[in-house]
């Protein structure tokens, strides 16, 4: 190997994609709010983040953490479970329920697995387990973030054939067509295309997209895509796939 520790490579993997992020399209510092009571690893975290380029808010509560998650405009929610206020996993749900499309990363000391996976199915996208490497954190984060923010030429831009989704604009464009989404239109295609390819069942669209809560006979979906495609015009590449859901595919 490298004299270079894999560590190391790492972090240099995450500047230069965070550096290629910059330059490309956005001016915009991407934000992370940290929630985390324990004092030391709330500013530990901080450093870290704010040393790698980011803007960092942190909070030591959950409710409050919640609040900020809610009113602020952030990339990545990096929270922990155990917390004064509100619980981790109240805060989640609740988060999952208002912003779906914003990233959150559990960092906790509990590690079984039956938290793991009530977390992953309240809406988080990562679990880190403490003690944890910050090398891996970053890694993880910057994995969020790169899907989140930055698209494959270091933009926040999706494409899909001739189909163009603007994530800071939050607006689509097929060919010279513009179209402005409403938040759930922009949700519903931002997931297919995050899938691009596959198929994603009304189910799996209905609790990304609408929550969990939301009855699963409803036609909310296919209203949806219907509402979408009159945005779009005929050539938007969403695709009707019989008894089985939608597919972004070019
Ligand atoms: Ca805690």
């Amino acid at each position: 190997m490298t004299a270079m520790s894999s560590g190391r490579r790492l972090q240099v993997m995450f500047r230069e994609v965070l550096s290629r992020a910059q330059r490309g399209g956005s001016k915009e510092q991407m934000r992370i709010l940290i929630v985390e009571d324990e004092t030391r690893i709330r500013a530990f975290l901080a450093r870290a983040f704010e040393a790698e380029g980011f803007g960092v808010d942190v909070v030591g509560d959950g409710a409050l953490g919640l609040a900020r998650a809610l009113a602020g405009k952030y990339d990545l929610v990096i929270l922990d479970l155990l917390l004064p206020g509100l619980s981790g996993l109240d805060a989640l749900r609740e988060l999952h329920r208002e912003k779906s499309d914003l990233p959150v990363l559990i960092l906790s000391a509990r590690s079984d697995l039956p938290i793991k996976l009530q977390s992953f199915e309240l809406g988080a996208v990562d679990y880190v387990a403490k003690p944890f490497s910050l090398d891996e954190l970053l890694a993880r984060a910057r994995v969020q973030l790169r899907r989140a923010r930055v698209g494959d030429d270091g933009t926040m831009i999706l494409r899909v054939g001739t189909l163009v989704l603007d994530l800071a604009r939050r607006q689509a464009r097929v060919g010279d067509k513009l179209a402005d989404l409403s938040d759930r239109e922009f949700r519903l295609l931002h997931f297919l295309m995050q899938n691009v390819g596959q198929v994603v069942s009304r189910e799996r669209l209905l609790a990304e997209v609408w929550g969990y809560d939301f009855d699963p006979r409803s036609n909310v979906v296919d209203v949806c895509v219907r509402r979408l495609r009159g945005r779009l015009g005929p050539d938007a590449p969403i695709e009707t796939v019989r008894n089985a859901g939608y597919r972004a595919a070019a």
